[in-house]
């Protein structure tokens, strides 16, 4: 367990600087649903971009989707979803609490000791409503996992983007489950965001392709900061794999309420593209041009969780020290780059501040600041991971030159007006 991290300590940051806030609050709150504020979102908008940039912009094996959060119904049929993706629940006699039986011990109520019932398996999907006549309302399923979108459209993504396999599909976007015992901040949600890539292979080739996904998808978390000894693999034992799988192995984070799954590698096999050709009868084969080959190709997918890679990359950056508490995020990852800060309001600092603010916006986000003392200030960037801070004071006046402060070291240079942006650029993105 991550001790020297307090989840209490780091949910009241969120809350407390506008990283993330219980939604509905005002009406006594939605349980496990939470809203980004304006730094969340631009942490999350960070995450998901360097998810992106690493799977998709870098490479030339894998392309984008963006599929409708609903769909038809039969495609969670075919999938299995309808008749498998359920939890095994049970409810406590005495006190009503209600758990997920694998997650017990023992065969009495862990919160009162009391009986339990048997075990029923609870279907997570969310259901609702399509249509606007109501005796004529059709049932749809809110999306359990975004991959359905991306083996649905298989043909058609790699038919128009001409992808010859290997090749994969990536796809960011909202998934919903009625988890049956959400919890630990943002970690367990009913509603949450997912970055899922299916890599398409030949038949064969799928576990070298595995392996391949599980280093790649490791190191991008150790590149964006998170330390080597809070994160490990965790293979599948044999009874524990999803109904498609082969194969499976989760990237687990040490959060401080012990390790657990930031994501999932699986082998999903020719599982969800056969069940479509069965179910739609539609040729979803692949042709080989070069050996004159048809096959399924199989699947291998990396699924990750946009909102508990957030998280982890908060739990992993706080850190208190003597005098501060700073979240030493990875500068790409931070919402704002750099802050601003007149010395003083007054002789004319606070107009250069403003002017070097307008000019660095058009490359990153910058936060201007000029209340209470210049110290408080810096503490209060350390705190929501703010790389930078450039002070403007009289010298600057004379010699068009600024204080550019480093978030971890706190070291400070002179540098001139002129260079800041591409000095923070290089600093940033190397
Ligand atoms: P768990 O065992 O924790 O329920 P899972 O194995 O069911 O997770 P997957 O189906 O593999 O999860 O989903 C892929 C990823 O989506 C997970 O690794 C996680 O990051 C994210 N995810 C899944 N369920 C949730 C949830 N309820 N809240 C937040 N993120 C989730």
């Amino acid at each position: 367990m991550n001790s020297s991290v307090n989840m209490e300590k780091l949910v009241s940051l969120c809350k407390r600087r506008g990283f993330i806030f219980q939604s509905s609050e005002i009406y006594g709150g939605l349980n496990s649903c939470w809203d980004y504020g304006f730094l969340g979102v631009e942490l999350k908008k960070n995450v998901k971009e360097a998810w992106w940039k690493s799977v998709v912009q870098m490479r030339s094996d894998v392309v984008g989707i963006d599929s409708s959060i609903l769909m038809h119904p039969d495609v969670w049929k075919a999938s299995g979803h309808l008749d498998c993706f359920s939890d095994p629940m049970v409810d406590c006699k005495v006190c009503k609490h209600r758990f997920r039986a694998d997650d017990l011990n023992s065969d009495k109520c862990p919160e009162c000791g009391g009986e339990l019932t048997d075990v029923r398996q609870f279907n997570l999907m969310f259901k609702t409503f399509m249509g606007t006549v109501e005796d004529q309302q059709a049932t749809v399923y809110l999306r359990p996992e975004t991959a359905q979108g991306i083996f649905t459209n298989f043909k058609n993504i790699q038919t128009t983007s001409r992808s010859k396999i290997p090749f994969g599909i990536a796809q960011i976007g909202k998934a919903f489950r009625n988890e049956i015992t959400p919890g630990n901040f943002t970690f367990r949600t009913r509603e949450f965001e997912q970055m899922e890539i299916e890599f398409f292979v030949k038949p064969g080739e799928d576990m070298e392709w595995f392996e391949h996904w599980k280093k790649e998808r490791f190191n991008w978390y150790l590149k964006y900061g998170i330390k080597k000894e809070n994160i490990r693999f965790r293979e599948h034992e044999k009874n524990e794999l999803a109904h498609y799988a082969k194969a499976c192995v989760d990237v687990d984070y040490n959060f401080p309420f012990g390790w657990s799954e930031l994501e999932g590698v699986a082998n999903r096999t020719d599982y969800d593209l056969k069940k479509h050709i069965e179910k739609t009868g539609k040729d979803l084969l692949y042709f080989d041009e070069g050996t004159k080959e048809k096959y399924v190709p199989y699947v291998i997918e990396p699924s990750a969780g946009v909102d508990r890679s957030t998280l982890a990359f908060l739990v992993d950056s706080y850190e208190e020290e003597e005098d501060r508490i700073l979240l030493r995020l990875d500068p790409r990852l931070a919402p704002f780059k750099a802050a601003i800060f007149p010395l003083v309001k007054k002789d004319g600092l606070s107009e250069i501040s403003r002017d070097i603010e307008g000019k660095l916006k058009k490359y990153f986000n910058v936060f201007y600041d000029e209340k209470s003392s210049i110290g408080r200030r810096y503490r209060r960037q350390d705190e929501i991971g703010t790389p930078f801070g450039i002070t403007v004071d009289y010298q600057t006046k004379d010699d068009s030159t600024v204080t550019l402060r480093e978030r971890d070291s706190m070291e400070q240079e002179r540098i001139s007006i002129e260079q800041l942006a591409s000095a923070i650029e290089r600093k940033i993105y190397g």
